[in-house]
């Protein structure tokens, strides 16, 4: 049963981080309330104080420019990125993510810095923004700080945001050219989480044969989204073919550091992360041909 517990709007991100500091260990974040009010709700978390983010139109926004790349703040929907032509023209990657990102209700309730926030290993946009080469802008009252996405997630629903910390801002620099990216979950349930997902980004050169770099990004594989980074070095400077992809995809399956639970055993999870980059290797390297 959800205990009770003392309601505060920030109506602004600077009266948030004065709650945080304000509240330190008694207090916690809600936004859309998607993972937060199951666990609530579940007696696993029981905040004395909640501090609703929701409405910071300051930390709701999608914006582009050539020599940033992309910025997006964290109260940002999955529903707006969805729906941005700006992010279906620059990375539709992914728009193909958050389409598949749980049901249209969740996607207008949840949001993006609440889903990296959570932590969650079968999270979508984990393994897409780390592909891109994300970066994640955080704040306490103190001093603001950016780090890669990569480095953000350290265990199974822990994060490197630290007491009295926000996230602010996700930042994905513009995509190299002749880069395609492309990323799919393997689900029992349409919309649901994935049992494993995998992200594969592919630069080739003039040629469209030679891999210039390739990064593999696994979702739901490990406690973390986990970069699969022999199998990546397996492909660069490499001329491209099938037999070379399914030899790396062989690599990321046993770079994978699969956990068991009701979805699937570890062995399970294993042959899919190999069957689903293979599948996304190719995608990539076709989709990365077309771009010269
Ligand atoms: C039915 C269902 C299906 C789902 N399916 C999927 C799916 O297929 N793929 C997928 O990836 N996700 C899925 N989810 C999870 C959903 O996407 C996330 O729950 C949602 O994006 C979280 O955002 P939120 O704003 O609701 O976060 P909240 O629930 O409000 O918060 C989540 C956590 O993040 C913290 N937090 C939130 N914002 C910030 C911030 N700016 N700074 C610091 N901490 C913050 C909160 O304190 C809390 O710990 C599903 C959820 C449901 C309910």
């Amino acid at each position: 049963m959800m205990q009770d517990f003392i309601y505060l709007r920030a109506n602004t991100v600077k009266e948030a981080l004065d709650f945080l500091e304000q509240y330190k260990d008694d207090s916690k974040i809600i936004c859309g309330g998607q993972s937060l009010l199951i666990l609530m709700r579940q007696g696993l978390v029981s905040p004395k104080y909640l501090i609703d983010i929701k409405h910071l139109e300051e930390l709701n926004y999608i914006k582009f420019a050539s020599q940033e790349g992309l910025k997006i703040g964290a109260t940002t929907t999955h529903r707006a990125l969805e729906k941005s032509s700006l992010i279906k023209k620059r990375y539709p990657v992914l728009v193909d993510m958050e389409k598949n990102l749980a049901s249209i209700q969740t996607r207008n309730w949840g949001t993006i810095g609440g889903n990296l926030a959570h932590g969650d290993p079968a999270g979508d946009p984990g393994p897409v923004f780390i592909a891109l080469n994300a970066v994640v802008k955080t704040a306490n009252k103190e001093r603001e700080r950016t780090l890669p996405l990569e480095e953000f997630f350290i265990d199974f629903f822990e994060t490197a945001l630290e007491e009295g910390e926000l996230l602010i801002e996700i930042q994905v620099p513009a995509i190299p050219p002749k880069t395609a990216v492309a990323y799919e979950k393997f689900n029992i349930i349409k919309n649901d989480q994935g049992v494993v997902s995998v992200a594969a980004s592919i630069t080739v050169d003039d040629s469209g044969i030679k891999c210039k770099d390739a990064r593999i990004v696994l979702g739901a594989a490990a406690p973390i989204p986990k970069r699969a980074k022999e199998s990546e070095q397996m492909l660069r400077g490499q001329k491209l073919n099938d037999r070379l992809l399914d030899r790396a995809a062989e690599k990321a399956s046993e770079e994978a550091e699969p956990f068991a639970d009701v979805h699937a055993t570890e062995e399970y999870r294993k042959f899919l992360v190999k069957a689903l980059t293979t599948k996304m290797l190719k995608k990539s390297w076709e989709q990365a041909k077309k771009l010269i």
